[in-house]
């Protein structure tokens, strides 16, 4: 598979996702996909709460439905929101405990632009699970 049809399949996953977003009080509708290093796909939206601070992101959804089918390592993740934010720094630091070395996120906005950028320079200075050794 390319790496055009694989950066395709992420975003029709995140979109499709991004509509089923539990969003009452922001209104935000946020996908994510997260493709692992055994090329499985896995996605998910944002699943907000009452008691905002039990809220929890797209991102960490797709990942930790991905974590709990087996999977660990992530090879890219893809973000859809209306404008193309970023991951929030709590997904920062939970996509850090999963990346692969070569992780690339995938911002993508509802005109279809999208911005690629290395892990590692979205989040630079991450804690690690190797600090625990
Ligand atoms: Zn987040």
């Amino acid at each position: 598979m390319t790496k055009e049809s694989i950066n395709k399949k992420l975003r029709e996953a995140a979109l499709n996702t991004s509509t089923k977003a539990y969003a009452p009080y922001s209104h935000f509708h946020i996908g994510s996909a997260v493709l692992m290093e055994s090329g499985k796909i896995f996605s998910g939206c944002n699943v907000e709460n009452a008691s905002y601070g039990a809220t929890i992101c797209a991102e960490r959804v797709a990942i930790l439905k991905a974590i709990s089918e087996g999977e660990t390592k992530i090879k890219k993740i893809y973000v859809y929101s209306k404008d193309g934010w970023p991951p929030c720094g709590l997904c920062r630091q939970v996509i850090c405990e999963f990346a692969a070395d070569d992780l690339e996120v995938i911002l993508g906005d509802q005109e279809g632009n999208e911005k690629n950028i290395p892990f590692k320079d979205l989040f630079p200075a991450g804690f690690t699970p190797d600090k625990l050794k």
